[in-house]
């Protein structure tokens, strides 16, 4: 208690410092209120990660009993005990609750736009992005993320497009209309012509071309476009894997790491300190994209995103995402050590949204036993607070996850499902977490209800939509209205399982309008501009006006 109640007098002191710190132009004590130039603009967007996936972090980070951190602060606290904190409201144009692509739309261009659009204002027309803008300023550009290249939050810094959807479309844009000089991400299979396939003979000069085995070679695409092969002659280095993205030394470099989405944070956790790794980490690219955007005299815009904060969340996978939180935070730390001595970078940590409605909540499992305390108004009485309010070795629980529940219904359920017995499910479930579950709980796992427009009850079913057309949905028995995505809410059912046993509650499978938070760090005269409520459609405006030195 007393490490957090300093770390908040911290944040209060960093703020009112830069409150306080009156003209700035006549202010002379300072090096960085001196100039206070900007030359280059990082922002940095954690997908889903509200301030209940911070505290997430930030309870890990300071009271896991295994100490990880080595009592060394999480680098997204770093900057906000050095920098401004504020909260955003992210909400679209005409509704409460944001997607990643409005939200990224919003954050890029400072105007408003609408649900699922990309780059564009809300009748649906293009705006020129803060990524367009740092171009026609001559700075170079770059986009990370551990997603897909193509997915929502890059994609509204770098396209236009009337729906999130269109991959195909966007990552064409990406790379021939606005150039962004560096991308690196996952989904390779966007940028590879029709009909590639690992096997086909024809695709020798693809695979050749790759050079990664491991590397699922199949397309999306609905033409013969080969932009590899145009990015090729657009000057670009290609890397699929770690080792070609070590070795690439160009000015412009396109980084295509996986067929869609990279690894997850606990498939990336475990891997981490093996040479044998494939994908570079979220971090490592981060230090890659830094050392080529920094050879530019004129300054650089990049944005990064911890893309998969957000999935763990849809799937209700405390486990999941936590590994995520952690994996953006090596990134975050990586800017930070880029940034620490320079006084013309602006940082922006933000989140486009919360995911899931997360927290930790008191239960009336496991309830607490009597203990007796020395204090004095405990002489007469045992300490029994009447419920239990989580063990802090839920952390470590939690950190010792071994698969993320998407990944487990693919291994064990996806294919199985009518013929794994629910004794199965539940020994290989008890393998992968710490928080057991029994041989009924494992049964409920294995319930479908059906979806039809003739389903009496708990149908959802709409005709022809991507994810509510489908036939069965699983069975989320407590407060189903926000589980939409039907396939993939087996896993939020598998959260369910284990919530008394984590202390976790989950109030939807999508997205809420919660504040997020604003972390900005840079000059003083700058960032003193953050620190208060805003909307995302200002913190977009605030930041387009600091990389044009006019804030
Ligand atoms: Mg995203
Ligand atoms: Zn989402």
């Amino acid at each position: 208690m007393s490490s957090l109640i300093k770390l908040s007098s911290a944040i209060l002191a960093a703020s009112l410092l830069s409150a306080c710190g009156g003209d700035d132009s006549s202010s002379n004590n300072d090096s960085s209120s001196q100039s206070g130039q900007i030359k280059n603009v990082i922002m940095m967007i954690g997908d889903g990660m509200g301030p209940q996936q911070m505290g997430l972090l930030e309870e890990y980070v300071n009271r896991a009993p295994s100490n990880p951190y080595n009592g060394k602060a999480s680098a997204i606290s770093t900057f906000t005990q050095e920098g401004v904190m504020g909260l955003s409201m992210n909400g679209p144009d005409g509704s409460l609750v944001v997607d990643s692509a409005c939200s990224a739309s919003q954050l890029a261009t400072g105007i408003a736009s609408g649900s699922e659009m990309i780059g564009l204002d809300t009748n649906g027309d293009k705006v020129e992005t803060i990524l367009e803008k740092a171009k026609a300023l001559g700075k170079a550009t770059g986009l990370v993320s551990d997603t897909r290249m193509t997915h929502a939050t890059p994609a509204a810094f770098a396209a236009h497009q009337a729906h999130r959807s269109l991959e195909n479309e966007i990552a064409e844009e990406m790379l021939k209309d606005t150039g962004v000089d560096v991308m690196l991400s996952g989904g390779l299979r966007y940028w590879i012509p029709q009909g590639s396939h690992d096997d086909n003979a024809a695709d020798n000069a693809l695979v050749d071309l790759i050079n990664e085995p491991s590397m699922k070679l199949k397309s999306k695409r609905k033409d013969d476009k080969n932009l590899l092969a145009d990015a090729q002659g657009l000057g670009y280095d290609l890397a699929f894997n770690r080792s070609q993205l070590a070795a690439a030394e160009g000015d412009k470099l396109l980084g295509l790491f996986a067929y869609s989405g990279m690894n997850n944070g606990i498939v990336y956790s475990a891997e981490k300190d093996s040479a044998e790794r494939i994908q570079p980490s979220l971090a490592e690219m981060t230090k890659k994209a830094l050392d080529v955007l920094s050879k530019d005299e004129d300054g650089f815009f990049l944005m990064i995103e911890g893309g998969q904060i957000d999935w763990a969340a849809h799937s209700n996978d405390a486990g999941q995402m936590l590994h995520e939180l952690l994996k953006f935070d090596e990134s975050v730390q990586a800017v930070y050590d880029w940034v620490k001595d320079r006084q013309d970078t602006l940082v922006i940590i933000t989140a486009d949204h919360e995911t899931g409605s997360f927290g930790f909540s008191y239960s009336r499992t496991n309830l607490p036993e009597a203990q007796a305390l020395t204090g004095e108004m405990f002489a007469d009485r045992n300490y029994q607070p009447n419920f239990n309010f989580g063990p802090l070795e839920t952390l470590d629980k939690l950190h010792m996850q071994k698969q993320s529940f998407y990944d487990f219904y693919e291994e064990h359920m996806y294919d199985a499902e009518g013929t794994v017995t629910a004794a199965e499910l539940m020994t290989e479930f008890n393998k992968i977490s710490e928080f057991n579950i029994t041989e009924a709980q494992a049964a409920e796992l294995l319930v479908h209800v059906p979806n039809s427009s003739k389903a009496e009850a708990d149908t959802k079913y709409a005709d022809g939509h991507k994810y509510l057309g489908a036939a069965e949905l699983p069975k989320i028995t407590d407060f189903s209205e926000f589980y939409v995505y039907v396939e993939e809410d087996h896993a939020p059912q598998m959260a369910r399982q284990v919530a008394a046993g984590q202390n976790t509650v989950w109030g939807t499978g999508t997205h809420t309008s919660t504040p997020v938070a604003v972390i900005a760090w840079g000059p003083e005269s700058v960032i003193k501009n953050y620190g208060s409520m805003m909307h995302h459609v200002n913190v977009g405006e605030k930041t387009i006006k600091a990389m044009n030195n006019e804030l």
